[in-house]
């Protein structure tokens, strides 16, 4: 919940699939209908976001596929800023303020990440959309979304996933006994494996009790319902 009387706010993950309909690149229909929902919930909730890349590149793959692994991962950093961009660009056109806050510096299309400066704008009702990650190798998206939902103070990280609509018990593609959690423990994802985010991202919201849900973005208005605090999907807590 909120505290100190202050709004709502809460940290968005999007990750690479959600831009990219599955495929490589960004899908403008998708991420413009994202952004309308984004849009319907500022100035109620204040929202940061931070964006994957998947949908470009991800920096294991292709060090398997043997490029140099620091060189693959700042590749994949550099896809997420396509896809802040391609948000941005959504949300202003919905009526949003937005900035663009880069762990890279790229001062022609993003401001550097200052946490602070970060807090002043989702006061000031803008929205603020983190990209390139860490600006570190070998670190996850999923990791970043804990860290700045940390450091900017959110009250919850809200997992947007393309295809399911929460957390279940073993993949409901392939187990016809699949059921999904309404809450779930950190120890109980951890301990029996169940990939809500990576282990590192999961063991720091742990650590730092910090609560995160998991829900499905296709169904009808979730990411404005999850962003108000609606109880979609699966609650993951301490
Ligand atoms: N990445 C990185 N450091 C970071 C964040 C991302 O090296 O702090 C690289 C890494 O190669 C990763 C890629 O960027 O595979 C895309 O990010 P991610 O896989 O987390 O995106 P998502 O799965 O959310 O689409």
């Amino acid at each position: 919940g909120t505290s100190g009387g202050r709004r709502r706010r809460v940290l968005l993950k999007l990750s690479g699939e959600v831009f990219g309909g599955g495929k490589l690149g960004v899908d403008p229909v998708t991420v413009q209908a994202m952004a309308e929902q984004i849009a319907a919930t500022v100035g109620k909730v204040e929202t940061a976001i931070v964006v994957g890349g998947g949908n470009f590149f991800r920096g294991a793959e292709l060090s398997q596929s043997g490029m140099d692994r620091s060189r693959a991962d700042y590749m994949g950093m550099l896809g997420t800023v396509m896809n802040c961009l391609a948000l941005q660009d959504f949300l202003e056109q919905a009526g949003v303020e937005t900035r663009v806050q880069s762990a890279i510096s790229m001062a022609q299309v993003a401001e550097a990440y200052i946490p602070r400066r970060a807090i002043r704008h989702m006061e000031k009702d803008r929205v603020v959309i983190f990209g390139a990650g860490a600006g570190l190798p070998y670190f996850s998206t999923d990791t970043v979304a804990a860290q700045r939902a940390l450091e900017v103070r959110a009250d919850e990280v809200l997992m947007a996933k393309s295809g399911v609509d929460g957390v279940y018990s073993a993949d409901p593609k392939k187990d016809p006994d699949a059921v999904m959690y309404e809450t779930l423990t950190y120890d109980e994802a951890l301990l029996n494996n169940i990939r809500v985010m990576d282990q590192t991202a999961m063991t720091m919201c742990k650590d730092n009790g910090l609560e995160m849900r998991v829900f499905g973005m296709e169904g009808e208005g979730n990411v404005t319902r999850a962003i108000l605090g609606e109880p979609l999907g699966t609650r993951v807590t301490v």
